[in-house]
């Protein structure tokens, strides 16, 4: 049996004569670029997060700058954003002219660590761009009262928590503006780059709008400079189709990851991941631990069970931030996860079958 990572093609085989209809229709309308399509797509995505406004952008790396630049992030400010991520919630920082100031994870959630984050407060401290890494909810209780404490702004990165939800809200709803990414993997993928910005803050949200199309809302409109990062028709009209489908596809996410922490409950070589209290995890990746990391994926490799490293280096370690002259003992969770962390298949599209048969390689490999 095989098991990939992703299962794409399945998913479009099970969507394929809505989305044929809506790409053909887009097409025909030869609006390719902040077509009707996108205003549609933004406005429903607003109302699934519960948010005032969303701008569509042309993926979630520039959804990130952009909400960094409209509130002014520049040369000789600081941003603290966690030492485990993907690169983005971090060069984003550094591209606003900032400098990004890393604090470590907790053991349990792979998100900022609350209690570790005031000591990295300096008066050059602007901004908090926290990340819902996997599709878990990042403490944001603590974090927004520590951002309120010292007049931080709270940027969120919910590239990975889509419909994510903490208390009765859903992830993207606690700071100033969250970026999303549709990249096509994401728990909500277009078929191609895409993301978008959320907010609250209306007059935030008309200065991302310029800042994501030249600085103009209307042709000629150039009130500044900005860049250009919009989202394409057909993009927007493939999410549309999607976007119905998302809490469907997050639960059976949630139940596939219900199944392997039941099967794989007993192996004691073996971290499961925990879910914070009071949150509903979007499993974006199901992410085990274990000092065997390395030898269990070529292990499962060699029984065509595709696994995946998400992060083989925390982001201090890389070579990019070296300028930083941190150390990996400065990192402790992050430089331990590097080297444990295993993303197993989570897709909703995946088999019981194909569920079953990498718990039982799972359990041969640690002999129970
Ligand atoms: C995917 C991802 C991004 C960036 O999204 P792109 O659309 O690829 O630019 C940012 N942050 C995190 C945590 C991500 O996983």
């Amino acid at each position: 049996m095989r098991v990939p990572f992703n299962d794409l093609a399945r998913q479009y085989d099970s969507l394929k004569n809505e989305i044929d209809r809506t790409l053909s229709s887009t097409l025909q309308q030869f609006n390719f670029v902040r077509g009707t399509p996108v205003a549609a797509f933004e406005k429903a995505f607003a109302r699934a997060v519960g948010t005032s406004s969303c701008i569509a952008t042309g993926n979630g790396t520039d959804s990130l700058f952009l909400i960094l630049k409209a509130l002014g992030i520049k040369a000789g400010d600081e941003v603290i954003t966690p030492s485990f991520s993907w690169i983005s919630s971090a060069e984003v920082i550094s591209l606003s002219g900032a400098r990004p100031v890393f604090s470590d994870v907790d053991d349990l959630y792979f998100t900022l660590d609350p209690e570790k984050i005031e000591s990295k407060i300096t008066a050059a401290t602007k901004a908090i761009v926290a990340v819902h890494l996997y599709g878990q909810a990042a403490a944001m209780d603590d974090i927004k009262a520590i951002c309120k404490k010292h007049n931080l702004f709270l940027v969120e990165d919910c590239a990975q928590a889509h419909l994510t939800r903490l208390g009765k809200y859903p992830t993207g709803t606690f700071g100033d503006a969250a970026a999303f990414s549709f990249y096509p993997t994401k728990n909500l993928g277009a078929y191609g780059d895409a993301g978008c910005v959320v907010t609250n803050d209306d007059a935030l949200a008309v200065k991302i709008r310029r800042l994501a199309n030249h600085g103009a809302l209307q042709k000629d409109d150039h009130e500044m400079e900005g860049i250009n990062s919009r989202m394409d028709s057909l993009q927007a009209a493939v999410l549309a189709t999607k976007l119905p489908h998302l809490e469907r596809w997050n639960h059976l996410r949630r139940k596939n990851a219900q199944i392997y922490s039941t099967e794989l409950k007993d192996i004691l070589r073996l971290k499961l991941p925990s879910i914070r209290q009071g949150s509903e995890h979007s499993f974006h990746l199901y992410v085990i631990r274990t000092p065997a990391r390395n030898d269990l994926q070529r292990f499962l490799a060699g029984r065509d069970i595709q696994t995946l490293i998400h992060y083989p280096c925390a982001l201090p370690n890389l070579s990019a931030y070296r300028y930083l002259k941190k150390t990996p003992r400065d990192f402790p969770v992050a430089t331990a996860l590097q080297d444990e962390v295993l993303s197993l298949p989570v897709h909703p599209e995946l088999t019981g079958e194909q569920i079953q048969y990498v718990c039982e390689n799972i359990r041969e490999f640690f002999g129970k």
